[in-house]
């Protein structure tokens, strides 16, 4: 059995990312999508374990110790990490583990394991991602400021992605995350045990045709 493929799906706050990884875990069997540690509060309807597992600094810190991390960040004051073993579990079980989070810690994920497939989502244009904001309706005007600066910022690292999802239709979006996240399957670095079985079938063919 082949092992799953890792995906990192990062986006601007309001690009849709949460509605995009819900569909996509409901309509195909295949992902896991993995929980982060975190130090900040949850918020309200968020549950441990479920949203995230909720930790003291002190925790993830002997976390950290641990190496019991596939990556980590500060973000905002606070701590936020992939614990590796739900990970390399699922990889082994040929599941596809998704990993939403934010830059620094996409950009260490790639480094580590090249094969990474990196996604990043963002609306059509910046004036679709203010309206969304605002639709939301649960932000004031400051934090919609506030995420609309960091957005600017963010902005800087999109090509350091390898394809950018552009969230204009959500069930398009859907199938093209889930295309996009197959097609790595048949990457040549993926399929070392095509490429072993083509050999040996191709050096029997020769050997016998010799004797
Ligand atoms: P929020 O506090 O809004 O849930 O998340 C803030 C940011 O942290 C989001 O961009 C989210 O994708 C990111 N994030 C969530 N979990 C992790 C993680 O395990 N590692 C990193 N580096 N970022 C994460």
């Amino acid at each position: 059995m082949n092992r799953g493929i890792l995906t990192v799906v990062s986006g601007f706050s309001g690009a849709g990312k949460g509605t995009l990884m819900k569909e996509l875990l409901k309509q195909y069997d295949n992902y896991a999508l993995s929980i982060s540690c975190t130090t900040r509060s949850p918020r309200e309807g968020e549950e441990d374990g479920v949203h995230y597992f909720f930790k003291t600094r002190e925790e993830f810190e002997a976390m950290i110790a641990d190496n019991g991390f596939l990556e980590y960040a500060e973000y905002v004051n606070n701590y936020y990490g992939t614990p590796v073993a739900y990970v390399q579990d699922m990889l082994n079980q040929g599941r596809d583990v998704i990993l939403e989070i934010e830059i620094q810690g996409a950009l260490k994920v790639k480094q580590q394991y090249p094969d990474t497939l990196l996604l990043f989502v963002t609306p059509p244009s910046a004036e679709e991602l203010e309206r969304r904001l605002v639709n939301r309706g649960t932000e004031t005007a400051e934090v919609i400021r506030f995420r609309m600066n960091r957005a600017v910022e963010e902005a800087e690292y999109m090509d350091r992605y390898d394809y950018l999802v552009i969230n204009d239709d959500l069930q398009t979006c859907v199938e093209e995350m889930h295309e996009l996240i197959q097609s790595q399957k048949n990457r040549a670095s993926n399929r070392g045990d095509m490429i072993d079985k083509m050999k040996k079938e191709l050096k029997i063919r020769k050997e016998n045709k010799e004797e």
